[in-house]
C-alpha cells in the first residue's frame, strides 16, 4: 500500500490527517526542534527525523521512502526551503507536477505563465527610477511577504530597501520585483485540478493575515505618520472568505484558464490543488498578483470541510483528504502516472 509523506509545516497535519482518513500510512520528514509538536498528533505513522529539510535528499530519507512506496505532497515549505534544481531531483514520486513549483518560485517565469493564463496583473515597474505610483516591492521565490515593503516614489524605495539590508532582512545583491499596489479586498482562491475526472473544483477562498502591515491599521494616522518602521506582509494566519455568489461565474473561468494554460507551458500541466491569489476592487473586478502550484496553508482553513466542497461532497472533505482520495483513485484504477511526476 502506498504511503504518503510530506514535510513537517505548512500544511503537513491536515495532509496527513487526510492520507490517514483514506487508509494511508502516513511518513512526516520532520525536524528535530518539531519533534515534540508532531508526537501529539496519532494520525501520523513514522517521523523520518532530520536536522534540515534538504535532507531529504540524502540516500538513507529516500531509501525509507522508496520502501514504503511513498508519494511526497510538495507544499510552501518545500519551495522556500529548497532550489528548483533540487526539488526536480528528489527521486520519489512527487503528487501533482513537480515541475511547475519552478515556474511559481521564479518571478519572470510566474509572470509568463499568468500572461498565458489571461489573468489580469498589476503593471511591472522595471526600476525604481520608474516608481510614480503606490507599489509593492518584493522578494524572489515564495518568502511568505516578509521583506516585503510598499513605496510611493525612488528615494523610499531606496531608504526602505538599505534600512532592510542593514537590518540584514535582505541582502545587498538581491534582485528585488516591483509591482503596481493594487487595493482592495484581498482573496485567495483555493482549487483543485483532477486529471483523473478532468475536472476543476472551487474549493474555498481566504484571506491572510499580514504582519505588520495590518497592525498599522489599528494605530491613528498621526503616529503611522512617524514611525520609521519599514512594515513586512509576514504571513501570521488565514481564515474564511465566502465570495458573493455572482463572482463564481469568473472564478471558474481564470481556474480553467489557468488549468489551460498550464497544459500548453508545463507538461502535464496544473494537476492537483493550487491558488490564485489577489484583490477585488471597487468595481469586483479581480487583478491577480501570485499563484501557488501546490496546496497553500490557506486550506488549512477548512479541516473539516469547506462551504464549497459540501456542495460537492456528502462528506466532510479537507484538501488534504481531497489529495488522498485522488492518490486512491489513481492507485485503484491504475492510473497514478496521471496524478504524479
Ligand atoms: P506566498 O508564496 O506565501 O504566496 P509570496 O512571497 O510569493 O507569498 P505574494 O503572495 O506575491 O508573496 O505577496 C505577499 C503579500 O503581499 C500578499 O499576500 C498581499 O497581501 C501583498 N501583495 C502582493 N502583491 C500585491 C499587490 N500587487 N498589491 C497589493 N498587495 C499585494
Amino acid at each position: 500500500m502506498t504511503a504518503i509523506a510530506t514535510l513537517g509545516s505548512h500544511c503537513a497535519l491536515q495532509v496527513l490527517k487526510g492520507a490517514k482518513d483514506e487508509g494511508f500510512k502516513t511518513i512526516l520528514v520532520c525536524e528535530k526542534k518539531r519533534e515534540k509538536l508532531y508526537k501529539r498528533f496519532r494520525f501520523i505513522d513514522e517521523l523520518i527525523m532530520v536536522d534540515s529539510f534538504v535532507e531529504i535528499l540524502d540516500q538513507k530519507c529516500q531509501q525509507t521512502l522508496e520502501q514504503n512506496d511513498a508519494i511526497i505532497i510538495p507544499h510552501g515549505t518545500l519551495i522556500a526551503q529548497m532550489s528548483s534544481e533540487q526539488i526536480e531531483s528528489i527521486k520519489t514520486p512527487i503528487f501533482g507536477n513537480k515541475w511547475i513549483l519552478r515556474w511559481e518560485s521564479d518571478r519572470e517565469m510566474k509572470e509568463k505563465l499568468m500572461r498565458e493564463a489571461k489573468l489580469p496583473m498589476p503593471r511591472k515597474v522595471k526600476n525604481p527610477n520608474e516608481i510614480n505610483n503606490l507599489v509593492i516591492v518584493k522578494r524572489q521565490g515564495a518568502a511568505g511577504g516578509k521583506g516585503y515593503f510598499i513605496a510611493s516614489n525612488k528615494e523610499e524605495y531606496n531608504k526602505k530597501r538599505n534600512g532592510l539590508i542593514s537590518q540584514g532582512i535582505i541582502s545587498k545583491d538581491e534582485t528585488l520585483y516591483i509591482q503596481e499596489y493594487a487595493a482592495g479586498v484581498l482573496a485567495y482562491l483555493q482549487f483543485f485540478y483532477s486529471p483523473l475526472l478532468e475536472e476543476l473544483e472551487f474549493f474555498g477562498a481566504d484571506q491572510r493575515h499580514e504582519s505588520d502591515i495590518e497592525g498599522l491599521a489599528r494605530i491613528p494616522a498621526e503616529q503611522q505618520l512617524k514611525s520609521n518602521k519599514v512594515s513586512s506582509f509576514n504571513v501570521i494566519g488565514n481564515s474564511p472568505l465566502v465570495l458573493r455568489e455572482s463572482l463564481l461565474e469568473e472564478v471558474y473561468t481564470m481556474g480553467e484558464n489557468f488549468v489551460d494554460a498550464t497544459k500548453r507551458l508545463v507538461a502535464p500541466g496544473m494537476n492537483g490543488p493550487f491558488c490564485i491569489e489577489g484583490v477585488y476592487d471597487e468595481n469586483a473586478r479581480f487583478t491577480s498578483f501570485e499563484f501557488s502550484a501546490r496546496i497553500v496553508a490557506g486550506t488549512n482553513i477548512y479541516m473539516d470541510g469547506s462551504p464549497y466542497y459540501s456542495l460537492l461532497y456528502n462528506e466532510p472533505m479537507s484538501m488534504g483528504k481531497r489529495i488522498a482520495r485522488e492518490v486512491k483513485n489513481a492507485n485503484e484504477s491504475n492510473q497514478l502516472d496521471k496524478i504524479i511526476t
